[in-house]
């Protein structure tokens, strides 16, 4: 099987966490500051804080900025489940904003609108998720002016978008947001097998990550109620969680930021041929906008026609070609139905949601192995075309 995506490791990753398995720390030890120092400088942030993967991330980020009972979160509903799930970890509620149906990311006018409406409720949110869908940035200027407007905090999820760029820097920069989370699952972008980051540019944001990452335990006087007692001293001074990622991690973490910028132009390289060579089929291919330089998570096709979906898929599983769909829209799972939520909601995911599949995508693709897949498409429409 082909997969849709999996991880890029060589000898010197593989060296690199070696190297942490022989030295006294396995946790704990130089290895994570070493990473956050290199996340913060690749992105351009002020601070990083590596933590066990993105969903760890997303909880501590929204902690962070006081999300809670009788507070609300909004997200798109083409996410992974962790982007909402957030927010209910911390008692608020949880809304969605459709998708834009040529980015397929959070519609700004949508936005608007909804907040609009939201204002003359009294129930604006109080954190807004922007996701950016497979590496592509959504329009962060202008969801950052509404903010200013209606007064709401950005936490981007990032989980597909390390090594993207928006407005020609990084994104992770913060500069429109809170802060920004990224995930180093195997099949995103960088790996440190489970892994995540928080990046911001908030003092005291940041203050606050690093005691939620770690019990709500202070060590240093300036954090502490009182005098410390002793060198052994500490304070549990918030109510945090183990969320320590290891030096294992954070060591293949540093080993694999250096070839980021590798592995997105693999990944551009091989979006720009499916481009080329799906012309005059069918379906439509990933749009980008002019202000984006994505890191290209997925290579998602919607079809013209929804009926093909599920024979097509079916189809290249068969083949030994490992496609996925990307997303189930969020507020359609059996546990947010519970909610309220019901289909019909968000049009513009749903009808996204029955178009799409996800194609391999990832740098250890061939060219070879590219054209294959595109045969076998070709091949099944142009059987489809004789039935
Ligand atoms: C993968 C992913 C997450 C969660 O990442 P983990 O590191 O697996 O917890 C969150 N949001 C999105 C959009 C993702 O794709």
């Amino acid at each position: 099987m082909i997969p849709y995506g999996r991880q890029d490791l060589d000898e010197d990753d593989i060296q690199a966490v070696e190297a942490v398995l022989r030295s006294d720390w396995l946790t704990q030890g130089p290895f994570v500051a070493q990473f956050e120092a290199d996340i913060a400088s690749y992105v351009g942030a002020k601070f990083a804080v590596a933590v066990t993967n993105a969903t760890s991330a997303l909880h501590i980020a929204m902690l962070g900025l006081e999300l809670g009972p009788g507070k609300r979160l909004w997200t798109s509903p083409n996410t992974f489940v962790a982007s909402a799930n957030c927010g209910l970890y911390c008692g608020a509620e949880v809304d969605f904003v459709d998708i834009n149906p040529n980015t397929y990311n959070m519609d700004v006018t949508s936005l608007e609108q909804k907040l609009e409406l939201a204002h003359a409720k009294g129930k604006l949110p109080d954190v807004v998720v922007p996701v950016h869908f497979s590496g592509q940035s959504c329009d962060m200027r202008q969801i950052n002016e509404l903010s200013r407007h209606y007064g709401f905090n950005i936490v981007e999820d990032g989980a597909h978008a390390i090594g993207g760029r928006y407005l020609n820097a990084p994104i992770g920069n913060c500069r429109f947001s809170d802060a920004t989370i990224f995930s180093f699952h195997p099949v995103k972008i960088i790996t440190t097998a489970e892994g995540g980051v928080v990046t911001t540019n908030n003092e005291v944001l940041y203050r606050k990550l690093l005691r939620l990452r770690n019990h709500g335990v202070v060590r240093n006087q300036a954090e502490m109620q009182g005098q410390a007692e002793g060198a052994w001293y500490y304070q549990q001074v918030d109510l945090g969680f183990n969320y320590r990622m290891t030096d294992l991690q954070a060591a293949l973490g540093s080993s694999q930021i250096k070839k980021l910028d590798q592995f997105v132009a693999r990944r551009a390289q091989l979006v720009k041929q499916y481009h080329e060579l799906f012309k005059g089929l069918p379906l439509t291919t990933p749009f980008c906008s002019e202000q984006a330089a994505p890191s290209w998570h997925l290579y998602v096709i919607r079809l013209d026609n929804k009926e093909h979906r599920k024979p097509l898929f079916d189809y290249l599983r068969e083949q030994q070609v490992g496609v996925n769909v990307h997303y189930i829209p969020v507020h359609t799972q059996p546990w947010y139905r519970k909610m309220g939520f019901k289909s019909g909601d968000f049009p513009n995911a749903e009808d996204y949601y029955q178009r799409v599949i996800s194609l391999p995508l990832h740098t250890r693709l061939t060219d070879d192995q590219q054209l294959h897949i595109v045969n076998l498409i070709k091949s099944w429409f142009k059987r489809e075309a004789a039935v």
